[in-house]
C-alpha cells in the first residue's frame, strides 16, 4: 500500500509551495487507494510554535486534504536516541569537534585551491586520547554522519528520473548538535522508515538529501522509499519572488479564492495536463502522473488562479455556499446570479441589487418609455416568466427592440448596463419591487 506523507516544520505559515507539496503526497495516496500522513517536523523546539501547528492542520482541512494520521517528531526523541546508538555503534556516526570558524576555514582553503569544500573527516581519525583531551578541555562534539564512499548513490525518481550521487565527493552530513538536538536528515529517514512510507513527494531543493538519506535508510537496514522531486513553484514574472514565498490561506481566502480553485491549479501547474476548472479533488488526483510532471519551474499566476477561481464559482452548488450567502438570499437567487460572479462574495452585490433600493444614472431620456414598461409591468401575467411576458409586450407596443428595448428596462430595474439574465432576476425582484423602479 502507498502510503505519503507531508512533513512540515510548524516554524511559519505554510505557503502555496508547502501547499503545493501536500497536495501531491495526498493526490498520489488518495489515486493508489494508499494512507496520507501529516507528520509534524517539529525537532527545533525553539523556533516550533503550536499556533504554526494549528495553523496547518486548519490550511489542509480548508483545502479539503484530510490525513490518516497525524505524528509528531518532538514525541520520537527516544527512538531517535536509539536508532541513533545503533547507528553509533555500527560505526555510521562520529564525534566532531571542529566550530563553526574551524570549519569555515578548511572549506576556504579547499575552494582557495580549486577543490570542492568536502568535510575532511579529520575527526574520525582523531585518536581516543586526542577526543579525551578536547573533551576535557570542554569541547563537545557535534555528530556526522559517515557515508559510505564505496556505495555509489542512485535512485530512480518520480519526476527526475535517474539519479546519481558519488558519496566521496560529499561531505559526511550533521545530523546531531552540540546541544544533542537533531538536524533534520536523520529523524525523518527513522519517521519514514518506522511510518512505512512509500512514497516521499517534496521539492527539488530536497535532492542533495535524498542522497544521504539513502545511504542512511540502508545503515538502518531499510530499503528507501521512492522518491518524487518536483521543481520549484516561481511567480509568474519567472523568478522565485518573496511575496509568492510568503503567501498563504489567509491571502487567498481574503481574495476570495475558493479551496477547489487552489487545488485546481496547484495540483496541475507545472504538469503537461491542462489547469481545469475540475472542483473535485479526487477527480483530479485520479489523473495524477508523475511522468507529465516537467523539470522546469511550475509557474504560479495569481490571475490565473482568479480565472480559475471564477469557474469553480459557476459550478457551485447552493449547498455549498449557503452559509456564506446575504441572509434571505436562495437557492433559486443563488443560481441566477452565480454567472456572474467571480467570487462567493460579489453575490451579495446582486443581493442588494435585488432586494433594493437601486441607484440608476440618470434615466430622465427613457422616461416615456419607462412609464409604459411600468404599465405593462402591472398588467403581465407575474407567475410564468415575467420578463418575456414584459419584453414581448412593451416590443408591440413600442416597436423597439434589440438594445433599445431592453437596456433602459435592465439599468431601471438593476442600476447597471450587464449582469444575470433578466429572465432569471426579475422573478426575484418581483412585481412591486419591478413597478416601483420602472415608475421612478
Ligand atoms: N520538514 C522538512 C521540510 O519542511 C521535510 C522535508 C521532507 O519532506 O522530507 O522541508
Amino acid at each position: 500500500m502507498v502510503i505519503t506523507r507531508f512533513a512540515p516544520s510548524p516554524t511559519g505559515h505554510m505557503h502555496v509551495g508547502n501547499l503545493r507539496t501536500a497536495l501531491h503526497n495526498w493526490m498520489w495516496a488518495r489515486k493508489q487507494g494508499g494512507r496520507f500522513l501529516l507528520r509534524i517536523d517539529d525537532t527545533d523546539a525553539e523556533r516550533s510554535r503550536e499556533e504554526f501547528v494549528d495553523g496547518i492542520r486548519a490550511d489542509l482541512d480548508w483545502l479539503g486534504l484530510g490525513y490518516d494520521g497525524e505524528e509528531r517528531q518532538s514525541a520520537r526523541f527516544d527512538r531517535y536516541e536509539a536508532q541513533f546508538q545503533a547507528l553509533r555503534e555500527a560505526g555510521r556516526v562520529y564525534p566532531a569537534y571542529e566550530t563553526p570558524q574551524e570549519l569555515d576555514l578548511k572549506r576556504k582553503v579547499l575552494l582557495g585551491r580549486g577543490l570542492p569544500p568536502v568535510y575532511d573527516r579529520a575527526a574520525l581519525h582523531l585518536t581516543d586520547d586526542a577526543r579525551a583531551a578536547l573533551e576535557a578541555g570542554g569541547r563537545r562534539p557535534h555528530w556526522r554522519f559517515r557515508l559510505n564512499h564505496d556505495a555509489p548513490i542512485g535512485w530512480t525518481d518520480h519526476i527526475r528520473g535517474e539519479q546519481r550521487f558519488d558519496p566521496s565527493r560529499m561531505s559526511d552530513p550533521v545530523i546531531r548538535r552540540e546541544d544533542g538536538s537533531w538536524l533534520y536528515l536523520l529523524p525523518s529517514v527513522i519517521d519514514d522508515i518506522d511510518m512505512g512510507i512509500t512514497d516521499v513527494v517534496r521539492g527539488e531543493d530536497h535532492v542533495s538529501n535524498t542522497a544521504v538519506q539513502i545511504q542512511m535508510f540502508e545503515a538502518l537496514g531499510a530499503t528507501p522509499p521512492a522518491f518524487a522531486h518536483e521543481a520549484l513553484l516561481t511567480g509568474s514574472e519567472g523568478k522565485l519572488s518573496k511575496r509568492l514565498g510568503s503567501l498563504g490561506i489567509a491571502h487567498f481566502r481574503e481574495a476570495g479564492i475558493e479551496p477547489q480553485a487552489l487545488v485546481a491549479l496547484l495540483a496541475r501547474i507545472g504538469t503537461s495536463d491542462p489547469v481545469e476548472p475540475e472542483p473535485d479533488a479526487g477527480r483530479l488526483a485520479a489523473t495524477m502522473d508523475f511522468a507529465r510532471f516537467g523539470r522546469a519551474p511550475a509557474r504560479f499566476d495569481e490571475s490565473e488562479l482568479a480565472t480559475l477561481n471564477a469557474k469553480i464559482v459557476h459550478q457551485l452548488p447552493y449547498d455549498r455556499v449557503a452559509d456564506r450567502l446575504p441572509s434571505g438570499m436562495g437557492g433559486e437567487a443563488w443560481e441566477t446570479v452565480r454567472p456572474n460572479l467571480s467570487t462567493v462574495r460579489e453575490s451579495a452585490d446582486w443581493w442588494r441589487i435585488i432586494e433594493g433600493p437601486v441607484e440608476t444614472g440618470d434615466l430622465s431620456e427613457e422616461n416615456e418609455y419607462l412609464e409604459i414598461a411600468a404599465e405593462v409591468a402591472s398588467e403581465i401575467d407575474w407567475s410564468d416568466d415575467p420578463w418575456h411576458a414584459l419584453t414581448g409586450a412593451l416590443k408591440e407596443r413600442t416597436g423597439r427592440k434589440g438594445r433599445a428595448l431592453f437596456l433602459p428596462l435592465r439599468r431601471a430595474l438593476t442600476g447597471l448596463d450587464h449582469g444575470p439574465d433578466m429572465a432569471a432576476l426579475l422573478p426575484l425582484i418581483g412585481r412591486e419591487r419591478a413597478i416601483e423602479r420602472l415608475s421612478a
